[in-house]
């Protein structure tokens, strides 16, 4: 059947499901305008190793024409948009511009959730794209600094305590690549203090790290984690987070400088003001055809959709990827005017790396950690990142790393960091600002 004679497709947002519902229209000669407020595609699951030193941004960055190159029928627009007008077809952006479509896949991703927690939002770092990672960077690197030339112990002990809130994926990866940090960069680097003054604390409000995975490897996890030296706290809730200390449920306080946020995700804040219904956690409703309900010609995908029946999905890449396809299928097959498919999840598996040589895996019903588990994250996130080139530089720098026991470039860079007239140190003691 003879395609829509003039579809102008928009695909809002550059993660994962955008990315793959872009490749599938344009492989299919449809014209399609791709949007996203930041000019490049993030490899986000990398983000903790440009936080702690381990790679640069640009190696986990992709520019969204350079994606492009080969698929002539998509364009692109770096636009944020802040707003929809569903019944004239047309998203409005931050300069009042309106982009007119005649089928859009929302594919906006999340944001972090703070639960209301007072100071979760404004006193800590977390990591949701190049900018966060690199503000975390900077501040672990400075505060390394600040702690070499401070005398007063009990202000040494909290520049140099790290909190990371939230035992998933991301904070048991966060706390891992520091404690490497502590390991490998601290004893080197910064001869004034010992190693073993640097604390990294996990807290997780739920009884245990890892929630997807088996409970063999969780434990697996905990293990490695504490083996690392990072004192793990299960079961405990933060209630308040400021920018001298942690406050836990039950009174106890953390003093630090340093709390790093990766305990919730919800939908990235434009979801709300497309005005499409929203669930759970301010994503968007779809169907189990990743429409949304009453607009046939609108789908949403990745992180920001709460499909229909399968709501216990994980917000992780495999599920973007795979929905970001299915939605331009079906999009396809709007256009060619056939029946939509259901969305159905292909579970490939989860993983999570501690560090060097640790990791856990369940892949298609194996379980396994340590060495092997190491070796699968390494290949499987080689071949997800886009571009040969960051795959060179990103293998380059693994091998690098692997070898010498270094990390990368560890430049304080960025015009907010350089030292004035206050001084490092009241930067340091003012956390993320
Ligand atoms: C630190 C971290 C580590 C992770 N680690 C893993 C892991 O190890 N394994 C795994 O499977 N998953 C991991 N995830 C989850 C995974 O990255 C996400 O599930 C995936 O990125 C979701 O893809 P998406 O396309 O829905 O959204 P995203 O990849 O978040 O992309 C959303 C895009 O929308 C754009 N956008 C948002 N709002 C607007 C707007 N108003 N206007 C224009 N553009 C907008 C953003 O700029 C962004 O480019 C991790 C996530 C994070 C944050």
């Amino acid at each position: 059947m003879a395609l829509d004679p003039a579809p102008r497709v928009v695909v809002l947002g550059a993660g994962f499901a955008g990315l793959r519902a872009v490749r599938r229209l344009g492989h299919a000669r449809v014209a399609t305008l791709w949007v996203d407020a930041r000019n490049y595609h993030c490899f986000l699951p990398l983000l903790y190793q440009v936080a702690t030193a381990g790679l640069e941004p640009q190696d986990i960055a992709y520019p969204a024409r350079s994606i492009l190159r080969r698929l002539p029928v998509v364009d692109f627009q770096l636009a944020r948009v802040v707003g929809a007008d569903p019944g004239a077809q047309r998203l409005r952006t931050t300069t009042g511009e309106h982009i007119p479509y005649s089928h859009l896949i929302v594919a906006t991703g999340g944001a972090a959730e703070d639960f209301g927690i007072p100071g979760a939002r404004d006193a800590t770092f977390r990591l949701y794209d190049l900018e966060d990672a690199r503000a975390l960077r900077n501040h672990v690197l400075r505060i390394c600094e600040c702690a070499t030339t401070e005398v007063r112990a009990t202000e040494r002990a909290a520049l140099l305590t790290f909190v990371i809130v939230g035992g998933g994926a991301t904070g048991v990866e966060t706390a891992g690549a520091l404690a490497e940090f502590r390991r490998h960069v601290v004893p080197r680097d910064y001869r004034a203090f010992e190693a073993s003054a640097m604390r990294i604390v996990l807290v997780e409000a739920g009884p245990e790290l890892l929630p997807p995975f088996p409970p063999v490897l969780r434990a697996r996890a905990r293990r490695d984690l504490e083996a690392f030296g990072v004192e793990v706290r299960t079961g405990t809730r933060v209630s308040r987070i400021t920018p001298v200390g942690v406050e836990l449920a039950g009174g106890a306080h953390i003093p630090t400088h340093t709390a790093i946020w990766a305990a919730g995700i919800r939908a990235a804040p434009v979801a709300a003001d497309l005005g499409f219904p929203t669930g759970r956690s301010g994503r968007l409703l779809v169907e189990p055809t990743l429409q949304i309900p009453g607009q046939p010609r609108v789908f949403a995908a990745g992180d920001v959709a709460l499909v229909a029946g399968q709501e216990r999905l994980p917000q992780v890449a495999q599920v973007a990827i795979q929905q970001g396809e299915h939605a331009a299928e079906n999009v396809l097959r709007v256009l060619r005017g056939e029946g939509l498919l259901d969305f159905q999840y292909r579970d490939k598996g989860a993983l999570a790396t501690i560090g060097r040589s640790r990791a856990v895996a369940a892949i298609r019903g194996l379980e396994f950690a340590g060495r092997p588990a190491w070796w699968v994250w390494l290949v499987i996130h080689l071949v997800m990142l886009i571009g040969f080139r960051n795959r060179l530089v990103v293998l380059v720098n693994w091998a690098w790393n692997y070898f010498t026991y270094d990390r990368g470039l560890r430049a304080i860079v960025g015009a907010e960091h350089e030292t004035s007239e206050d001084g490092e140190q009241a930067r340091a003691a003012g956390g993320p600002g």
